[in-house]
């Protein structure tokens, strides 16, 4: 295996960069060439057919057969034209990732003649062979039929030969199966909700988008090693490996230049993503070598999360062009930065104003107060599932790591916002404010500078930070689907602005003037959800004793963390608002926990795997040589040779130690997962191989790092942390 590494390190020494050049000189000439957008329905619809989808996209109403054929005979011959011959419904299941069924245009006519055909139902519906989807025991085998259905409010695109149609997708008796249909319920909640609390600020408000802006990180590897990786192919992690002698302590790597070979692959994603309308803006180095970062330009929550699962698995295709691999896993490297997803989140008004932005006037900035108080108590109220909505088996080694935020929930203001809250709390009283006494409040809140972007004080270590104009929830992982951290957040803050409005509506009939309930009820939230604001560093030690005493949770093992999902307050905020029902939510966790199950369950059987059959070998084959070499000198030097061989024979008692503890560990970790197994249900099965399973991965592990410091480098079976990082 020794050999594998060391000639595909010389191939990799070779490897030239692959340029490719761009579809057109201008962006504009071909961004969004492969979308079925707004500008091509103009084209390809009939008025009637277009003004129908536009109202269904303004307005959710659903598109009937008519019109629905119109636009599949509409959209079929704009992607003919550009080679397609198959169409897919794109969904999302909840084993992460998209799924898809291509299906030809083909069919018979009627005279049994084969035609090129799609139909509108065919575009509205498909009934995929579901049931090697999870369901968490939602459909039955029997009856395991789940349909797809078209989300027009995310464009249709194009890739290679398949015109794919973005879908949600529930079972046969209605119920969601996916990330995208709670989502868009959580979207349609907090719009209503919303634009209810607008109107105290300005009545031409109709609708109000949720915008999300994400941020993917990421790590290239050379194929040739992720290869000879097992770990990494299968797990994308590495399950061992003795960290670097330098790795990111000079941060060289944070915004130095791009390699190459990696420029090359970014230049040819960027061509992708644009001709699928994907406004990528940032490309940068990371923190750790090897690793990267791209962003687009914000847009509309629903799409900015179909753009970040297209753009995922546009990187995976394009990565191979240039010989890479990329992981998204949240840590991939052992004591080296992971990767994470910030989302960047607003709402903004179909009038044009963002509201979590600070605007001209003390009105617009008590609007712009208004949305901030309320999101900082949405997350105050439900910190446990914010938590529990980002948490997964890959995550955890990642949160908490001294590079990203702990498990306890915390939101950042910066001093201006932070000021003007206090100042609320200070001034705003139960009585009737005087005149004098409210002016001067008033005139406070207008001096909010317009734009705080550069005047917030950054804090990078805060999981839920306000960043001038948005929030940025930085908790999320690097291979998550948004969806579902953005469900939970939209959701709650829907629920908190219908609180609000209630509160102050309940206020003003109490005979309250109207902007003195609003100072009322927001001082009420400022006192209720003080706890969840800190300014500090959050990757100190100090806070985590600071937030116990504030009463924050902090739950950093990962089935516990999901069964917030089961909570009442969890129940009560989905199902009030309709965004998830108690079998759908039931369900969810469920694949949540055989998700974890499946991760750690994999990851132990490869490294058991691995340690055996690769590790233990090498380490016995080294230790042979080493015993020659000392009976050698015992035959030549008589008894001397204890002097002269000493530190051999200690290697040698080091490595008999070694894998004598390798091997009795793996055998326990089988039986810890053999008794685990038997376990049900599965919120116990995965508590289960949370606490006595997991836990070997790092036992045995350390002894495998130890032996690769000791054992020859030639003999070594896999590439070493310094060449997965610093090839490229
Ligand atoms: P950072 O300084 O954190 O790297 P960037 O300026 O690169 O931030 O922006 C990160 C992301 O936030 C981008 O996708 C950007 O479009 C998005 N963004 C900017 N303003 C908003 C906003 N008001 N709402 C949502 N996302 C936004
Ligand atoms: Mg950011």
């Amino acid at each position: 295996m020794a050999l594998i590494r060391f000639s595909s390190l010389e191939k990799i020494n070779d490897r030239k960069p692959i340029h490719v050049d761009p579809p057109s000189k201008e962006v504009t000439d071909y961004f969004g060439s492969n979308i079925f957008d707004d500008m091509k329905m103009q084209k390809f619809l009939s008025k009637d057919a277009y003004n129908h989808v536009q109202r269904s996209i303004m307005k959710g109403t659903p598109i009937d057969r008519k019109n629905a054929d119109a636009v599949a005979i509409g959209m079929k011959a704009w992607a003919v034209d550009l080679g397609a011959t198959h169409y897919t419904h794109w969904f999302q299941p909840l084993t992460g990732g998209t799924a898809e069924k291509h299906d030809a245009f083909l069919e018979y006519s009627d005279t049994g003649a084969v035609v090129e055909s799609f139909s509108g139902k065919a575009l509205a519906q498909q009934e995929p062979d579901a049931s090697s989807f999870p369901s968490g025991g939602l459909r039955n085998t029997f009856e395991a039929r789940g349909y797809t259905a078209w989300d027009p409010s995310s464009p249709a695109f194009v890739i290679g030969d398949t015109l794919s149609i973005p879908t949600i997708f529930i079972s046969y008796t209605g119920e969601a199966l996916d990330h995208k249909t709670p989502l868009l319920r959580a979207l349609n909640a907090v719009d209503k909700a919303a634009t209810q609390v607008c109107q105290y600020f300005d009545k031409n408000v109709t609708k109000v988008q949720a915008n999300l802006g994400w941020e993917q990180e990421f790590f290239l590897v050379d194929e040739a090693l992720f290869y000879a990786r097992p770990d990494l192919a299968l797990t994308d992690r590495t399950l061992m490996g003795h960290a670097s002698a330098k790795d990111q302590q000079l941060d060289d790597h944070y915004f130095g230049s791009i390699p190459e070979r990696v420029s090359a692959f970014m230049k040819e994603l960027e061509f992708e993503a644009y001709k699928l309308g994907i406004p990528v803006k940032t490309r940068h180095n990371e923190v750790a070598p090897n690793q990267y970062e791209v962003a687009p330009i914000f847009s509309e929550c629903n799409l900015a999360v179909d753009q970040n699962l297209l753009i995922m698995e546009l990187m995976k295709r394009i990565s191979r062009h240039h010989n890479f691999r990329v992981l998204f896993h949240e840590k991939p490297f052992k004591d080296i930065n992971g990767s994470g997803k910030h989302n960047n989140w607003s709402l903004s008004t179909d009038t044009g104003v963002v509201l979590h932005s600070p605007g001209k006037n003390p009105k617009s900035n008590l609007q712009f107060l208004t949305f901030i108080v309320n999101t900082i108590k949405a997350v105050h109220d439900h910190q446990d599932l914010f938590r529990a909505s980002i948490m997964t088996a890959s995550n955890a080694h990642r949160l908490g790591a001294n590079e990203a935020p702990p498990a306890i929930l915390s939101c950042f203001l910066g001093t201006e916002v932070s000021k003007m809250l206090d100042q609320i709390e200070e001034q705003v009283t139960n009585r009737k404010m005087t005149p004098d006494e409210k002016t001067e409040l008033k005139l406070d809140i207008g001096k909010i500078p317009e734009i705080l972007l550069d005047n917030t004080d950054r804090n990078r270590t805060s999981p839920f930070a306000f960043t001038g104009d948005r929030f940025e929830f930085r908790a999320v992982g690097g291979s998550a689907n948004c969806a579902n951290p953005m469900a939970v957040l939209n959701a709650a803050v829907a629920a908190q602005l219908n609180e609000f409005n209630k509160s102050v509506e309940g206020l003003i009939n109490k005979g309250v003037k109207k902007d003195e309930a609003i100072f009322q009820a927001l001082r009420e939230l400022i006192i209720a959800s003080r706890s969840i604001r800190f300014e500090g560093d959050n990757y100190s030690a100090e806070w985590i004793k600071e937030a116990k005493r504030r009463g924050l949770t902090n739950v950093t093992d990962v089935p516990e963390a999901i069964s917030s999902f089961r909570s009442d307050s969890t129940k009560k905020l989905f199902i009030s608002q309709g965004i998830l029902g108690e079998s759908e939510l039931e369900a969810r966790v469920e694949v949540m926990y055989e998700n974890f199950i499946m991760k750690v369950q994999i990851e132990a059987r490869v490294l058991g795997d691995l340690a055996i059959n690769h590790i233990v070998p090498t380490a016995v084959k080294y230790q042979n040589v080493l015993m020659e070499n000392v009976s050698m000198l015992k035959n030549l030097y008589g008894d001397e040779y204890v002097e002269l061989a000493g530190n051999r024979v200690e290697l040698v008692r080091e490595i008999s130690d070694r894998v004598t503890q390798i091997k009795s560990l793996v055998n326990e970790m089988v039986d810890a997962r053999k008794a685990a197994n038997k376990i049900t249900p599965a919120e116990k099965r995965a508590k289960s191989y949370s606490r006595s399973v997991s836990g070997y991965l790092e036992k045995i592990r350390y002894h495998i790092d130890k032996l690769e410091l000791i054992v020859d480098d030639e003999m070594w079976p896999l590439p070493k942390y310094r060449e997965l990082l610093f090839s490229n």
